[in-house]
């Protein structure tokens, strides 16, 4: 079969765009943030959590360690003890040390807005380095994570399995100033139809672009019963058939 052409492709992914534009009209980060800041430490916290776990603990976090300053001044077991649900906590607090350190000796305290700089940040990967100028920034950027990843595959627009491929080929298709809502959208797509275990594919708006149509239930009663309210809160991480990893130490390397 010949491969689909670029054209086609663009097409797809800008078509798809707007029809989850239609259906997640509220689609948005899910993160509780003020500053930018809050939004690097908060999508540190959220690798192999849900947002919901995460947006419980930030308002004692951020209290409590206001600025990068205090966070790279923390002892280590009170920011174990204020993140401890998010898991991993351990790992998470040591990161999170090492990354206000680097905040204060290189950017004086502040979150430099500029992908080059956030990426040298110890633990700042592309995902979390877009998610932070999307969203705190309004620069555009399209974090891949495992529900992107996924629903990009299953809708042909890319073959690859690894984030930053993804992430090029997607830009590549997609409208610039859309990049960061088209992000958010296929997550809330991710998060509430067209889950890792059981798409609903007889109620999903993209079914007839899909070349996956089929893969999930298609019946279309049984698959409405399938989709979360676009406004509940959202669903734990997927643990397999993503560009995220699994296990106890891939929280750190998921988007690397
Ligand atoms: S048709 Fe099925 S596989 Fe395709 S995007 Fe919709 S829910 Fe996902």
């Amino acid at each position: 079969m010949a491969a689909t052409s670029a054209l086609t492709l663009t097409r797809r992914a800008r078509k798809v765009n707007r029809l989850l534009a239609e259906r997640y009209p509220t689609a948005r980060c899910e993160l509780d943030f003020r500053t930018p800041l809050d939004l690097l430490v908060a999508t540190v916290l959220s690798a192999q959590t849900t947002d919901v776990r995460v947006n419980q603990v930030t308002p004692e976090l951020f209290a409590r360690f206001p600025d990068a300053a205090s966070l790279a001044a923390a002892d280590r077991a009170d920011l174990e003890d204020v993140i401890r649900p998010t898991g991993f906590f351990r790992a998470k607090a040591a990161s999170l040390i090492g990354l206000a350190q680097a905040l204060v000796e290189r950017h004086a305290g502040e979150v430099p807005p500029r992908m080059a700089d956030l990426v040298t940040l110890p633990g700042v990967g592309r995902k979390t380095a877009n998610v932070v100028l999307g969203n705190a920034f309004g620069v555009p950027g399209l974090p891949v994570d495992t529900h992107v990843g996924r629903v990009a595959r299953r809708l042909g627009l890319t073959e690859s399995e690894d984030a930053v491929t993804v992430e090029a080929e997607l830009c590549a298709m997609v409208e610039k100033r859309e990049w960061t809502m088209f992000s958010h959208r296929m997550i809330f797509h991710g998060r509430r139809t067209c889950h890792a275990r059981r798409p609903a594919c007889g109620a999903c708006p993209l079914a007839s672009l899909c070349p996956s149509y089929g893969i999930g239930e298609t019946d279309p009663e049984r698959a409405a019963a399938l989709v979360k309210d676009p406004d509940a809160p959202d669903a734990p991480p997927a643990r397999a058939g993503g560009v995220g990893t699994t296990g106890p130490t891939a929280w750190a390397s998921a988007e690397r």
